[in-house]
C-alpha cells in the first residue's frame, strides 16, 4: 500500500470522528487517539487540560527531556466548525479526486499530513531542529482557552508552520487580518411608553447611534472592517427601553490599524443625554503581517515544493484568522495554509483533493528537515 493510501485510512478515522469545538470529550478522544499514534512512533506526547469548555491541547514533541534549543513549531487543530451529526450529511467518500467529510480539508488531513512527515523524520533520524506540534482544540472558536499555552511553547520556536487548508490553487498564506472583539452595552432609563415618554431614555435609540458610527469605521480601501454582528435591548413595546447590548467584530490588517482603531473606540461617547455606556474591546487574534523573516521562510518552502514536485504560491492577505496571528505577532517567521488543497471548509461540501496527499507529505518532509 502507498503511503498516501494509508494516510487516507488515519485520515477516514479522524473524520469519522467528529470533533465540534464545543464538545471537550469528543475533541479528547481524538487527542489521545493522535497522541497514541505519535508515541507508536517514538514522539513525546503531552496532554494540557485548558479548562472544562474545550478539550485538551495535544503537544507532540521530538525534542529530548531538557532540550530547549529553538525549534519549529507546527501548529493544527483538532476541532472543527461541524456540530455532531454533520458526517450523515457529508460522509466519508472518495468522488473523482475528492475526498469529503466534516473538517476533511479544514484541517484533519492537513495535521495528519503534517503529523505523518513529523513520524517520518524521526523514523529516519533526518532533521536537527526540535519540533513541537500543537493539536489545539478550541482554534475554531478563537482559540481563547489555548491562547497563553501556544505563546509559551511558540517561545522555544524559531518557524511556526501552520497546516490549515492551501488557499485556492494550493497558494500558502502569508499574511492575515487580525480579528478585534468589541462589546457594548447602554443604560437609559425606563418609563411608561404612554405616559412618561418623554422621562424615559431609549438605550435602543443610543446603540442605533452606536452602530453607526462603528459600521463607518469600516474602511474597504485599507482591509478595516467592521461588523455590527449581534445586537438585543429592551422588554417590551410599552416600555421605553433601560438597557441594550451589542457585539461587534473588526478586521484589520496591521498591528497599526489595530491601535487606531482602539483609539477610535475610545472616543465613543453617548449620542443621547443621560445615557450611559460601557464599552469593552480587546484583540482576539493580532493581525498576521508580512515580514522579512517570513518571506525568507516562504523561499525555503517553495524549495521544498518543488523538491516535492509542485509549485508553491503566495495567496493575497486573507481575512480569516488562524493560530499563526499569534506566532506571526510575538515575531516568530509564520507560513501558514501549508495543509492540502480542497474547497469548502465550514460547508457541507467541504472536501480536500486526494492528489494532494502525496506531493504535500513529500513537500512536509522536506521543509522540515531542511529548515534544520
Ligand atoms: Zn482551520
Amino acid at each position: 500500500m502507498t503511503r498516501a493510501a494509508n494516510l487516507l485510512i488515519t485520515i477516514r478515522r479522524w473524520i469519522e470522528m467528529e470533533t465540534p469545538s464545543h464538545d471537550p470529550s469528543a475533541v479528547a478522544e481524538l487527542a489521545r487517539q493522535v497522541a497514541a499514534d505519535a508515541e507508536q512512533a517514538g514522539l513525546r506526547t503531552t496532554l494540557l487540560g485548558v479548562g472544562s469548555e474545550v478539550g485538551p491541547l495535544l503537544v507532540v514533541s521530538s525534542r529530548s527531556p531538557g532540550d530547549e534549543r529553538p525549534g519549529i513549531l507546527v501548529l493544527a487543530h483538532l476541532d472543527t466548525v461541524h456540530p455532531i451529526g454533520t458526517l450523515a450529511r457529508n460522509p466519508f467518500r472518495i468522488e473523482d479526486d475528492r475526498v469529503y467529510g466534516p473538517g476533511s480539508f479544514d484541517m484533519k488531513a492537513g495535521a495528519c499530513v503534517a503529523l505523518e512527515a513529523l513520524k517520518d523524520c524521526v523514523r529516519r533520524g533526518r532533521g536537527t531542529l526540535p519540533v513541537d506540534m500543537l493539536f489545539v482544540p478550541d482554534e475554531e472558536i478563537g482559540s481563547a482557552a489555548s491562547r497563553s499555552d501556544i505563546e509559551r511553547i511558540a517561545g522555544l520556536a524559531r518557524y511556526a508552520l501552520v497546516a490549515e487548508p492551501a488557499r485556492a490553487g494550493g497558494r500558502c498564506v502569508t499574511a492575515r487580518k487580525g480579528i478585534g472583539a468589541l462589546r457594548m452595552r447602554a443604560f437609559g432609563c425606563a418609563a411608561h411608553a404612554g405616559l412618561q415618554h418623554e422621562r424615559g431614555r431609549n438605550a435602543i435609540r443610543e446603540l442605533a447611534h452606536q452602530v453607526l458610527a462603528l459600521e463607518a469605521m469600516t474602511d474597504y480601501d485599507r482591509g478595516i472592517t467592521v461588523n455590527v454582528g449581534r445586537i438585543e435591548g429592551g422588554t417590551t413595546t410599552n416600555v421605553v427601553p433601560e438597557q441594550a447590548a451589542l457585539a461587534a467584530e473588526f478586521r484589520m490588517p496591521t498591528r497599526e490599524a489595530a491601535d487606531e482603531l482602539q483609539l477610535q473606540l475610545g472616543a465613543l461617547r453617548p449620542a443621547t443625554p443621560d445615557v450611559r455606556l460601557e464599552i469593552e474591546s480587546w484583540l482576539k487574534r493580532p493581525p498576521y503581517e508580512r515580514s522579512a523573516a517570513s518571506a525568507g521562510l516562504l523561499a525555503q518552502a517553495q524549495r521544498a515544493a518543488a523538491l516535492a514536485g509542485f509549485e508553491l504560491a503566495e495567496a493575497p492577505m486573507t481575512g480569516g484568522a488562524s493560530d499563526g496571528n499569534f506566532t506571526s505577532a510575538m515575531g516568530i517567521p509564520t507560513l501558514d495554509g501549508l495543509g492540502v488543497a480542497g474547497d469548502g471548509a465550514h460547508s457541507l461540501h467541504e472536501h480536500f483533493l486526494l492528489s494532494s496527499l502525496e506531493p504535500r507529505l513529500a513537500f512536509w518532509t522536506h521543509l522540515l528537515e531542511d529548515l534544520a
